[in-house]
């Protein structure tokens, strides 16, 4: 890609051109191309996304283009992690903006492919041999969406092998998929795990590719869901360190017409057990699913440490 811009010392135009991506077809090239990468003394830093990319997955791929060699991402909207088939059908897809987007932010590849190419041992789903997700995925998403975090774990664990990277980057905003992905890599011994920070609308609104789901109006409303979180985040600086007491913080912020409430709840992140109402954190998540119009969302946030 080739084109322009204002070099802010000098106010004149520079002109810049980025490399062409390469646009792999299944995930058999993605794999013989990664392991020539590897081959050739380059380190691989991998993003997996599901496509309809924002500037939440081009954040990721930013910090993987400075920090490796190569840098490459996946797109593929994995049904095995949809437990509802109305979601399944209505989650965007957009590959050729997608591939342009990150041609402009430096990535050198991206690939995807259908399910049977990435299960090829597998003629119908349920052969597929899922991966247990662990404790980790017990409650909150896990609860919600019954299969979820197996799903993930299997596409995870395919990914990774297909690539073989020594980074992926996954985002904060999905805070219990951390927790899943860092256990596979403990039991796969790689990739580090590097957890970005959630990148946000200015309203506060973190990007989701769910969002083009919502009209500007349920966009405007959708906001409480962070206000909620920097809410509470406020009342555990004001000393406030009991569960049910923050909790209600966040339901107060969340009383907007046409916000569903799925879950408010707040977890040690190192202990990630279920906290009683009167129980006092010493460390705190918050985490919020709310549904709106035809999106399910969610957020967190860190309450006692502000990054
Ligand atoms: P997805 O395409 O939704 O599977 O997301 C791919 C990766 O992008 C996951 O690691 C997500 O956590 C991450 N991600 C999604 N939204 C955001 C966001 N707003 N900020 C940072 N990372 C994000």
């Amino acid at each position: 890609m080739v084109g322009t811009v204002l070099d802010p010392i000098n106010c004149n135009q520079t002109l810049f051109v980025t490399a062409m991506i390469l646009r792999l077809p299944d995930p058999v090239s993605a794999q013989t191309w990664c392991h020539a990468q590897r081959a050739a003394g380059r380190s691989i830093g991998f993003v997996p996304t599901m496509g309809a990319l924002h500037e939440g997955h081009l954040s990721l791929v930013g910090r993987a283009v400075v920090e490796n060699n190569i840098a490459c991402v996946s797109i593929f909207v994995n049904p095995l992690q949809f437990n509802d088939p109305d979601d399944l059908a209505r989650y965007p897809r957009n590959f050729d903006d997608d591939a342009q987007q990150l041609e402009g932010a430096g990535c050198d590849m991206v690939f995807s492919g259908t399910l049977e190419q990435f299960f090829p041992e597998a003629s119908v789903v349920a052969e597929i041999t899922k991966r247990d997700p662990g404790p980790t995925a017990e409650g909150l998403e896990g609860a919600s969406r019954p299969g979820h975090f197996a799903g993930v774990a299997t596409i995870c664990e395919r990914l990774f092998k297909t690539v073989g990277p020594g980074r992926a980057y996954f985002g904060e905003k999905d805070f219990q998929q951390t927790l899943v992905v860092k256990d596979i890599a403990r039991q796969l011994g790689y990739p580090e795990i590097v957890v970005c920070p959630t990148a946000r609308e200015p309203s506060g609104l973190a990007y989701s590719s769910r969002n083009v789901l919502l009209t500007d109006s349920e966009c405007k409303r959708a906001a409480c869901i962070s206000r909620a979180l920097f809410m509470a985040r406020h009342a555990w600086h004001q000393g406030e360190r009991e569960v049910g007491k923050l909790r209600d913080v966040m339901l107060r912020e969340l009383d907007v017409d046409g916000i569903h409430v799925e879950y408010a709840e707040l977890r040690d992140p190192h202990d990630w057990r279920p906290e009683a109402p009167a129980g006092l954190l010493v460390r705190a998540q918050a985490l919020i699913a709310a549904r709106i119009g035809k999106a399910r969302l969610i957020d967190n946030l860190r309450l006692d440490r502000d990054a």
